[in-house]
C-alpha cells in the first residue's frame, strides 16, 4: 500500500502536556511534539486543560521552537453533543494546532469535512493490526496511535504492510484493560473511564475471594500493572521505521514531565549522534521519580503475571520536584519558585537538558531580600547566582524524598 513513506530519519519523541507549564518543561527538555487536551471534546477532562487563547499561545510557542502540537478530541460523542464539533475543529486549525487525535467516527468525518488537519486515530480505538491500521488510512486518517497490546515487531510490520504513520507508547502507566475499554471507574465510582473519569480503580488494593482454595489473606494490587519503560529496547525503536514514540501521563507531574522527556530525548540525541543509545544511566535517571515497577510491557512479549504491580516490592524515587526557574537574568541570577520547602542538608539540582545536572551551590542561596537562607518553604522564590546551563522552565529537584 502507498502511503507516508519510510523515513530515513529517526522517530519523534511525543510528550504529554497537561497544562502550559508542562508543555514548556517538555519542549525545554526536548520533546519534539507535545499532545495536549482543548476545552471541550478531549479524554480528560482536567480543569487545567488548555483554554483557547492558551491553545493559541501553546502552538506558537512550540512553532517557534519548531515543535509540533497535536490536540485530543478523542472522546466518544452522543448525537447531542456533536453540534460544537464543527466550528471548534475550524477553530483549532485556525490556532495553529498540527494535527487532531480522534477516536469517533463521527468525530473524525467532522474533522475531515470541517478542516485540513492531518487526523491521528487515538489508542482509544485499540488499533492492533495492519487491517485495522489500513481502514483508517483509507478513512483519511495519516496517523495511527497503536493499541498498548501491539509488541514492536508488530508495530513495524503495520508500518511497513499499510503505509501509514505509526505511533507506540514507551513509557508511562498501563491499563490492564484494552486501553479506554474499562469501566471499573463506572461501578466502583459511578465515572466514566471513557470521559476522562477514571479514578485508576485497578491501582487499588483488594482481596481475593471468588473461590476458598485462591482467596488471599491480605489485600494485593493484582488489578493493577506495573509502568512501562521501554528504555531497554530504544536502539530497536530509534533506528525502527515506527514514527513516533509516545510518553504517557497528562495528568503525570512536572517531575515526570522532566524526567521521562530529557531521558527518551538524550537517548535519541545519542543515538543521532553515536548510532547508539547508553541506556544504563538513564534507566536509572528514570527512576528518580515515583514509578510502579517497570516493564517493557508488550513491546517485546506480552503481557503476563510478571507485569503485575507488586506493592511491597515497588521501589520508590528517593527524589522530589523543589520548584522551578521562573527567571534568568543572564550572568546575575536565577529565580526559582519553590513548590516543596528544603533544609540545609538537602541535595539539590536542577535538572539539565545536556549531560549535567547543576549542583545548587549551598551558601550562595538567597531570598527576595538578598539574605543568604539555609531552608526554604513551599510558594516562595529562592535566588542563585546564574549559571550558563540554566534556563527558564527547568525544573529543580532534591534527594532523600521517595
Ligand atoms: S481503572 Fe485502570 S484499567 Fe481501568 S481505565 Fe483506569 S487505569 Fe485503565
Amino acid at each position: 500500500m502507498a502511503g507516508t513513506p519510510l523515513k530515513s530519519h529517526i522517530p519523534e519523541i511525543l510528550a504529554p502536556a497537561g497544562d502550559p507549564l508542562k508543555l514548556r518543561t517538555a519542549l525545554i527538555y526536548g520533546a519534539d511534539a507535545v499532545y495536549l487536551a482543548g476545552s471541550r471534546f478531549g479524554l480528560r477532562q482536567a480543569s487545567d486543560n488548555f483554554q483557547e487563547e492558551e491553545l493559541r499561545d501553546a502552538c506558537r510557542y512550540a512553532h517557534d521552537r519548531g515543535k509540533k502540537v497535536y490536540l485530543a478530541l478523542n472522546a466518544f460523542l452522543f448525537d447531542h453533543e456533536l453540534q460544537g464539533v464543527p466550528s471548534y475543529v475550524a477553530q483549532c486549525e485556525k490556532m495553529g494546532v498540527d494535527a487532531l487525535i480522534v477516536s469517533d467516527l463521527g468525530v473524525l468525518r467532522i474533522a475531515r469535512e470541517h478542516s485540513s488537519l492531518p487526523l491521528h486515530i487515538s489508542t482509544q480505538a485499540s488499533t492492533l493490526n495492519s487491517l485495522s491500521a489500513g481502514f483508517w488510512k483509507d478513512m483519511g486518517a495519516k496517523r495511527v496511535v497503536l493499541g498498548r497490546e501491539v509488541s514492536m515487531e508488530e508495530a513495524i510490520v503495520i508500518r511497513k504492510k499499510t503505509g501509514i504513520e505509526v505511533e507506540v507508547f514507551v513509557h508511562g502507566a498501563m491499563c490492564m484493560s484494552y486501553s479506554g475499554h474499562c469501566t471499573i471507574s463506572n461501578y466502583t465510582a459511578g465515572r466514566d473511564s471513557n470521559r476522562g473519569g477514571c479514578i485508576q480503580s485497578c491501582r487499588f488494593a483488594y482481596h481475593l475471594n471468588a473461590e476458598k482454595s485462591c482467596e488471599s489473606k491480605k489485600a494485593t494490587t493484582f488489578l493493577s500493572s506495573k509502568d512501562l519503560r521501554a528504555m531497554p529496547l530504544m536502539n530497536e525503536l530509534l533506528g525502527s521505521p515506527i514514527d513516533s514514540l509516545k510518553i504517557e501521563g497528562r495528568n503525570k507531574s512536572l517531575l515526570y514531565v522532566a524526567t521521562a522527556v530529557r531521558n527518551y530525548s538524550k537517548a535519541k540525541r545519542q543515538f543521532l549522534k553515536q548510532g547508539r543509545v547508553q541506556k544504563e544511566e538513564l534507566m536509572e535517571d528514570l527512576e528518580r521519580m515515583s514509578f510502579r515497577g517497570y516493564t517493557e510491557a508488550n513491546l517485546k512479549e506480552k503481557a503476563g503475571s510478571s507485569s503485575v504491580y507488586e506493592y511491597e516490592t515497588s521501589r520508590t524515587s528517593g527524589y522530589c520536584m523543589l520548584g522551578y526557574v521562573v527567571e534568568k537574568v543572564q550572568g546575575q541570577y536565577a529565580a526559582i519558585l519553590l513548590r516543596s520547602g528544603f533544609q540545609d542538608s538537602d541535595q539539590m539540582e536542577i535538572m539539565g537538558v545536556g549531560e549535567v545536572d547543576y549542583k545548587l551551590p549551598k551558601g550562595e542561596i538567597r531570598d527576595s531580600l538578598g539574605q543568604k537562607i539555609k531552608s526554604g518553604r513551599p510558594n516562595t522564590v529562592i535566588y542563585i547566582p546564574d549559571s550558563d546551563s540554566i534556563e527558564e522552565g527547568m525544573v529543580l529537584r532534591k534527594r532523600g524524598v521517595s
